[in-house]
């Protein structure tokens, strides 16, 4: 079995050009193995076109605004006269431009088989687009994932995802969010600094669920200051629309009014349709399930990025995709710790985590045998330059090493880099009390936690 089109057979062919797709394609390239390279829309994906850079460059432009609004507070005067949607769209789509240009650059450079088209899945060693069929020695499945609805929600006209929001070229006036995880709050903030009213509505008891609880309480803090209005532990049961509104109502009765409503649930995985199934890989709930070494059931055929079960992260996507290449190039990489894969939330104040909750730690190591230690930013002399309070939260196993690091605050999102090595060498709060973290800065705050973890703080008040 061949590619008909050369008659060579690729050591790797990767269906999906997003974050995993791709970083397994360059990292297959450098090692020598010969690539085809899938994609049905735009080199890069999600990330790159509809996540990840469009939404941290609104939420730039957002921090713009807001400090132009509070600048008199530093003595600058400076008066904030309007937000131009339209020139803050073209800063976000020049942004993306010119990295999508220096991607296509890379794949181009480093003669990978780029093959535009939907790809499917034919035999297990064998992709097929638009009657030409890829054979491999391997295959990896990089289909990403789509932003997901609930049942009776359709999306259409004032109901949108974040597709749809990140092309919006007007601001509206009110906003309902639904869902207070990582997407939906990121939303939130940026509308609020551009002027809108908004309102967040969440099922679980707390906005952002999934991160620790004390960082759950200082967002939430947060937006309440910032009059972003949250409803939590209440579910969504309707919505109607209509040329100017659109109403959403709740199972407690209540019901809510807006320009628009973004639907942010949580992404689904797009592995269905293309072949997975009728050859015989192995999905649970529209997942590919795959092993610690991103095998599926089914050899020679690999799964990485969002539509594998667990955090959907562009750079868990990445590291996934140089595991596979490095793997199918017989280096026997060491497996990826989901629990070590650091966790951004850019919000304002942003949400920066790796490692254990505390109350994961509590479970897996119980109560007694966990320390925790939270570092008030309050202390820290940069982020009182900024203005920001937030914390740094340390979590430990007595007598052992830090097994979560929790942090938030503005900025802060900047030193999960250093969190991560933390946890991820399982280093000792002993070990990085001896480290000099340079003043002043917020990444100072780190040091100054583990300083206090190791029973020697220094600027700390409790
Ligand atoms: C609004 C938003 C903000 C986000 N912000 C962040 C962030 O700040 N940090 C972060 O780490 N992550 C963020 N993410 C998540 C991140 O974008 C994803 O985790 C990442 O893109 C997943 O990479 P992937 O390769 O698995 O899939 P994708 O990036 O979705 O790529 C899959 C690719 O496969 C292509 N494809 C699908 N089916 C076929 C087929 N049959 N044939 C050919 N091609 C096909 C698609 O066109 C797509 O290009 C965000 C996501 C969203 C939606």
């Amino acid at each position: 079995m061949t590619d008909s089109a050369d008659g060579s057979v690729f050591d790797l062919v990767i269906l999906g050009g997003g974050s995993g797709g791709y970083a397994a394609a360059l990292r297959g390239a450098e090692l020598g193995l010969s690539i085809a390279l899938v994609e049905r829309d735009k080199l890069g994906g999600t990330c790159l076109h509809r996540g990840c850079i469009p939404t941290k460059a609104l939420l730039h432009a957002a921090e713009v605004a807001d400090s132009t609004r509070e600048s008199a507070h530093f003595g600058v005067n400076a008066t904030l006269d309007s937000i131009d949607i339209g020139k803050v769209n073209a800063y976000k789509d020049g942004v993306i431009g010119r990295l999508y240009k220096g991607l296509q650059g890379l794949v181009k450079g480093k003669s990978i088989t780029y093959v535009e088209g939907e790809g499917r899945l034919v035999a297990p060693n064998a992709v097929e687009v638009g009657g030409r069929r890829l054979t491999g020695r391997t295959v990896v499945l990089a289909t990403g994932s789509y932003a997901r609805s609930l049942p009776g929600l359709e999306i259409g006209g004032r109901v949108m995802t974040s597709d749809q929001a990140l092309t919006l070229d007007f601001i509206p006036s009110s906003v309902i969010v639904l869902g207070g995880g990582v997407i939906g709050v990121e939303f939130a903030s940026v509308w609020r600094s551009f002027g809108s009213q908004v309102t967040i509505i969440e099922a679980l008891p707390r906005l952002v669920p999934a991160e620790d609880e004390a960082c759950s309480k200082v967002l939430e803090r947060a937006f309440r200051k910032r009059k972003i209005a949250f409803k939590t532990g209440v579910r969504f049961s309707g919505v109607t629309q209509d040329s100017t509104s659109v109403t959403v109502s709740l199972e407690s009765g209540e019901s809510l009014t807006a320009d628009l409503l973004l639907v942010a649930v949580g992404r689904g995985p797009n592995a269905t349709g293309f072949g997975y199934e009728e050859n015989g890989v192995a999905m649970d709930r529209g997942f590919v399930l795959a092993d610690e070494r991103l095998r599926t059931n089914v050899p020679g055929v690999f799964a990485v990025g969002d539509i594998v079960p667990g955090l959907q992260l562009a750079h868990r996507g990445f590291q996934q995709g140089i595991f596979v290449a490095e793997e199918v190039a017989g280096l026997n990489p060491a497996p990826i710790v989901e629990s070590g894969i650091p966790r951004v939330t850019y919000c304002d104040p942003e949400i920066a985590s790796v490692g254990l909750t505390e109350a994961q730690a509590k479970e897996k190591y119980g109560a007694d045998a966990v320390a925790s230690y939270e570092y008030n930013l309050g202390g820290n002399g940069k982020s009182q330059i900024l203005g920001t309070t937030g914390f740094v939260k340390l979590v430990r196993e007595k007598d052992g090493p830090v097994v979560g690091v929790h942090m938030v605050g503005a900025r802060i999102g900047e030193q999960v880099g250093e969190a991560q090595l933390i946890v991820n060498w399982e280093a000792l709060p002993e070990e990085v009390a001896q480290l000099v973290h340079a003043h002043p800065t917020q990444n100072e705050a780190l040091g100054e936690a583990h300083l206090a973890l190791a029973g020697k703080p220094l600027h700390a008040h409790a």
